[in-house]
């Protein structure tokens, strides 16, 4: 019988000169996939951003070089153009560059844009999927994405568009309609104008909503609210980023479902 940890080659072609783009998922190590986790043993370098979990960092090998590329405590955040720039360098130097990002790195991460440089400047890549926060803070907070009682569909979105304003090209009327459950990453900022748009198109203002912040880490907090009432719930409390807001009738599993911030 194979062990799953160590018996099993899950990334062949982590060659010298290449970048895996890895998914490092919402915090807790035990959500990283092998490939992610024989990519940590295997990296000559690491280049990080602010959401990877405390956990995970500690499962880069001491000899691993560690570049940290992200944004934290007010720093300016380091630009994408140098974040690419740095691939690329190290990459050719022939190094095993590891690109570890938080959550999914396809799922408003931007590892496309890294990709297609990468692609553009000749260097194999390999891509490796996280779970998105999405997906594991609901599911931490003992809510599920979907129920058979509730809702069909299910809408990931952000909150916070490349400009800093609320996304333009979202239609509120048709996402009211055909999402009963809406997971906004990147929302805190614009809550005020995200709710009023949803009540505007029609959401009730009972409608249940959750925060979830620093979720599946053991600084996880999760505070429930309603759409009439979350942005000033939220202003007259605020959570620690990372935030996650969930809204819609599978709220309401948590008060049964809730299992790990008890
Ligand atoms: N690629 C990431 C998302 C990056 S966008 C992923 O797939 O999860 C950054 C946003 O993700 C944050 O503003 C927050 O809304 C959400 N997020 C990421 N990690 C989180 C966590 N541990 N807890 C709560 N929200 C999180």
């Amino acid at each position: 019988m194979k062990d799953p940890i160590t018996d099993t080659n899950y990334l062949p072609d982590f060659k010298p000169g290449t970048v895996v783009l890895a998914g490092a998922g919402p915090g807790d190590a035990g959500l990283l996939t092998l490939a992610a986790a024989e990519a940590l043993k295997r990296a000559d370098l690491v280049i990080y951003d602010a959401l990877v979990g405390d956990a995970v960092m500690d499962l880069i090998p001491e000899n691993a070089e560690k570049i940290y590329a992200g944004k934290r405590g007010g720093q300016p955040s380091t630009k994408q153009a140098d974040i690419v720039e740095k691939l690329i360098e190290h990459a050719r130097a022939g190094k095993r560059v590891l690109r570890l990002k938080g959550g999914d790195p396809f799922v408003f991460g931007r590892g496309a844009d890294e990709c297609l440089a990468l692609a553009e400047a000749g260097i194999p890549f390999r891509i490796v999927p996280g779970i998105t926060a999405g997906i594991a803070g609901l599911t931490y907070a003992g809510i599920p994405a979907t129920s058979r009682e509730t809702n069909s569909a299910v809408c990931f979105l952000t909150g916070h568009a490349a400009t800093g304003e609320v996304p333009a090209d979202i239609d509120w009327s048709a996402l009211s309609e055909v999402a009963p459950v809406l997971v906004f990453y990147m929302a805190t900022l614009h809550l005020p104008e995200i709710a009023e748009r949803l009540l505007r198109a029609g959401r009730s203002e009972d409608e249940p909503v959750v925060f979830i912040s620093n979720a599946t880490t053991e600084r996880q907090k999760v505070v429930e609210s309603t759409l009439g009432r979350c942005a000033q719930d939220f202003a007259s409390d605020p959570l620690p980023p990372p935030v996650l807001v969930a809204i819609g009738p599978v709220v309401e599993y948590r008060k049964q479902l809730r299992w790990f911030d008890l």
